[in-house]
């Protein structure tokens, strides 16, 4: 039998392969992870989920500042943003996670972490700062970049993406956002709170085109409410560098031409495979301009070579490198052969309300060529909603034709924890009666999961079928009032 330096060899120390990483060195397989960067965490920590959503915090708090007025207090001339000291709150929280994603928690764990650019000799072994290391099996967890479109004057004109947007020395006067995906629309939105002129360019018609229009719509209003311009239908044709101001050259729905300036261009128009400079080409690993091409058991084309996370190009989201992570672990290294199932894979898009999703929507659905019915409930209805000042939103439940549940969208403060309770119904296929009878306290925004669930169950309960049951077996009298008052026409 051959004899490889290690049982498992994991290229890239984000999301992805910490999760491959510490299984595997948990499980006692001997366990290489190696990350190019100084440091491990990947884009989530280091330009990504943590910087973004403390970015969104810190906005939030500025909104609600300027906005005092709105709860009863006195108004509040709230001083300019300083981006120095909102940059220093970002690397606190990052330096806070990073303790976790160290070298030494690793080591401690049992994995040895190398730091360098790995290059495939043959399908079991990696060229690496000199060395030539081989392993029984492979992870390639490498992640993605942000792509960059082949605009006229782009490569040549200062632009910023996720990966400096944290880093900038000022809050700019004004920012063009290429793009209107999540990443996109969470900082066209942090920005603006924040005191930047922001203008979000989308070719498309819809915002976050993998929603529902109805909601997409929705958040659009608010952030229109709050300065953000949108320009949609509209394409790109061409930057120019101008010094301390940047021009967008656009092509607007009527087809005509329209010229844009800002100080900044941030450019969020979706995500390419980092899957270059591997030598995946020489081993025979296939990718594409979407991703590395797996299996349900996430195996590549050379089946002890596995990829999990943003580098397949499938879920991108941490949440998505983790539960691939945890599938690799199972099938290189417990050897229970596992398959990826995304069908309730839930998200969340964290502008302000939050937009969260599982299963399916009605886009989705329609697509799949699925008939379905929507029970919704507005967030205006619920108690604590209001007492927050939060009246913007509602929950969308998606069921099939036996009344089955397809999917739950929530538009609205904290959707991403409010939709945490259906990932547990969804998964474990709980009856909606018993959401709608477990009591929930009050007030609270979850009460809205149990009000979706009681709509469609009322409709039952209270129909005159029932009633008229009632009333042949326990002689009830019916209404005692009767609509309007006596006397009225
Ligand atoms: C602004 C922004 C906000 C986001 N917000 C959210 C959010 O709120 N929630 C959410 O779920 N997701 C969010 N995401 C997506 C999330 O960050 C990714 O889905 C996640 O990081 C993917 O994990 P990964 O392990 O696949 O890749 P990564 O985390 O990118 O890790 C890949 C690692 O591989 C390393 N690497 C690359 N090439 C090589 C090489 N040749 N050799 C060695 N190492 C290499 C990289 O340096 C990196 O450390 C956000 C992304 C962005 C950009």
């Amino acid at each position: 039998m051959a004899s490889f330096d290690f049982d498992i060899g994991i290229i890239g120390g984000g999301a992805a392969g910490l999760t491959v990483a510490s299984g595997a060195a948990q499980l006692g397989a001997k366990t290489l992870l190696i990350e190019k960067e100084r440091a491990l965490g990947g884009d989530c920590l280091h330009c990504g989920c943590v910087p973004s959503k403390t970015l969104i915090r810190t906005a939030q708090v500025y909104h609600l500042m300027k906005n005092s007025s709105a709860f009863g207090l006195p108004a509040v001339d709230a001083p300019p943003v300083d981006f120095q000291a909102v940059k220093k709150r970002i690397q606190a929280v990052i330096d806070k996670i990073q303790k976790h994603d160290s070298e030494e928690r690793f080591c401690s764990l049992g994995a040895k972490v190398e730091f360098g650019e790995p290059f495939f000799r043959d399908a079991h072994s990696v060229q690496l700062n000199g060395a030539t290391v081989s392993a029984k099996n492979w992870v390639i967890a490498t992640g993605s970049s942000p792509s960059i479109p082949a605009t006229e004057g782009l490569d040549y004109t200062p632009h910023i993406t996720n990966k400096d947007i944290f880093h900038i020395d000022q809050l700019p006067s004004s920012m063009i956002i290429l793009g209107a995906g999540p990443i996109a629309i969470e900082m066209a939105q942090a920005f603006s709170r924040l005191g930047t002129k922001v203008t979000v360019v989308q070719r498309s018609g819809q915002i976050l085109t993998k929603e529902d229009k109805d909601m997409a719509d929705e958040i659009m209003k608010v952030m229109g409410s709050e300065g953000v311009v949108f320009l949609l239908n509209t394409s790109v044709l061409q930057v120019k560098d101008l010094g301390s101001e940047k021009e967008v050259i656009l092509k607007n729905g009527e087809g005509k031409s329209v010229s844009l300036k800002a100080e900044k261009i941030l450019v969020a128009m979706g995500r390419d495979p980092n899957a270059r400079g591997l030598g995946l080409e020489g081993i025979g690993v296939e990718f594409d301009r979407k991703g590395i091409r797996v299996d349900d058991r996430l195996r590549t084309t050379q089946k002890h070579i596995y990829a999990a996370g943003d580098i397949t190009g499938a879920y991108q989201f941490t949440h998505a490198a983790g539960y691939e992570g945890g599938i690799v672990v199972s099938n290189a290294v417990f050897h229970l052969p596992r398959k990826t199932n995304y069908r309730f894979l839930p998200w969340c898009t964290y502008t302000d309300p939050e937009l969260a999703s599982v299963g399916m929507n009605e886009k989705r659905a329609r697509e799949a060529g699925i008939d379905y019915s929507v029970w919704t409930e507005p967030f205006k209805s619920n108690d604590r909603s209001l007492a927050e000042g939060e009246e913007v939103g509602k929950i969308k439940l998606l069921l099939d034709k036996s009344e089955r549940p397809l999917g739950v969208q929530i538009l609205g403060p904290q959707a991403g924890e409010l939709v945490s309770e259906w990932v547990a119904v969804l998964n474990a296929k709980v009856k909606l009666s018993t959401l709608a009878a477990a009591v929930h306290p009050y007030p609270t925004l979850g009460e809205i999961n149990k009000r979706v669930a009681g709509t469609l169950l009322s409709q039952k309960i209270f129909s005159d079928r029932v009633r008229r049951g009632l009333k042949f077996f326990f002689n009830l009298k019916g209404r005692a009032c009767e609509e309007g008052f006596p006397g009225e026409g």
